[in-house]
């Protein structure tokens, strides 16, 4: 298995040439062209006269390298590169061979970094600063991130996988319960919202998209800063999927306006815990308006 990631690994392990007799001329990664054997090609061999296993020390002798004139581009570049580096014949230490991630060498092998560099990355989300943020709670967060990614297990959702019967929504009977529909349209969470702004802007008429929630929630006003937007936002959504469970396996229906007391008051407890940090001194008197 660790044979068949050698191509991956190539592009990593470099050497630094010493006296040359470790280091392999065609495929270690001692110049900066990467496996000589690729940079030249197959015939690569053949016009500079030097075998396939020969080793770095192979191709110098006591006095200059031992390499035909070139015939490429390539073996041109090659040729002006060793002009600059010390002659491995005149060298007494050994090969050595390092991992390098990104231009940066490690000291000795590093997992993360190389784990960080071969990983498929996708562009970070605009939202990403909505969801994490320094003071974040971390379960609400988690829950925000989910949403984000619209993988709330909504019952439009479930719905549409055939595990329920119904798609309406817990809270209003009215329309399918989709995330959109839930957190934002649905008539529960026009109450909380319009809750919400009268706290922090004045702003009257509710959210139109999710897309909307997330721009308001980066906004950032004097009454209103983005953080306790973001706290505000993060910790409504969280309560209101919570509610929405808690009708959905318990029973139990609870007006909006009662959760938003819950709102209120752990909004206030989590500002309270932060108060020793500067950013959030200044935000229980505004969330208190
Ligand atoms: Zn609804």
């Amino acid at each position: 298995m660790l044979l068949n990631l050698r191509p991956l690994g190539e592009r990593f392990l470099k050497s630094k040439i010493g006296n040359g007799h470790n280091a392999f001329f065609w495929f270690d990664c001692w110049t900066p062209f990467g496996p000589l054997i690729k940079f030249l090609g197959n015939t690569g061999p053949r016009s500079l006269r030097l075998p396939l296993d020969a080793k770095v020390s192979d191709a110098c002798s006591e006095v200059g390298w031992l390499l035909p004139s070139p015939r490429s581009d390539n073996a041109l570049l090659l040729h002006s590169h060793l002009t600059t580096i010390r002659l491995p014949s005149q060298a007494s230490h050994a090969d050595c061979f390092f991992w390098e991630v990104n231009g940066t060498k490690c000291s000795g092998f590093s997992s993360s970094s190389t784990w960080d560099a071969l990983r498929p990355r996708e562009e970070t989300k605009r939202w990403t600063k909505s969801v994490w943020f320094k003071g974040a709670v971390p379960k609400m967060a988690f829950n925000m991130w989910v949403t984000c990614w619209n993988r709330l297990p909504t019952r439009q959702r479930l719905h549409a996988w055939g595990v329920i019967p119904t798609d309406e929504c817990c809270l209003c009977s009215k329309e399918p319960e989709s995330r959109d529909h839930l957190l934002i349209s649905c008539d529960f969470a026009a109450v909380i919202w319009s809750a919400v702004f009268r706290r922090l802007s004045r702003q009257s008429r509710p959210f139109l998209s999710w897309a909307e929630l997330l721009s308001w929630s980066r906004h950032a006003s004097s009454q209103a800063p983005s953080i306790l937007r973001k706290l505000a936002v993060q910790v409504s959504v969280y309560h209101i999927w919570r509610q929405r469970n808690n009708v959905l396996h318990n029973n139990i229906s609870i007006p909006p306006m009662t959760i938003f007391k819950f709102i209120d008051r752990e909004v206030r407890n989590i500002i309270s815990g932060r108060r020793h940090r500067k950013r959030w001194q200044p935000l229980m008197l505004l969330w208190l308006g």
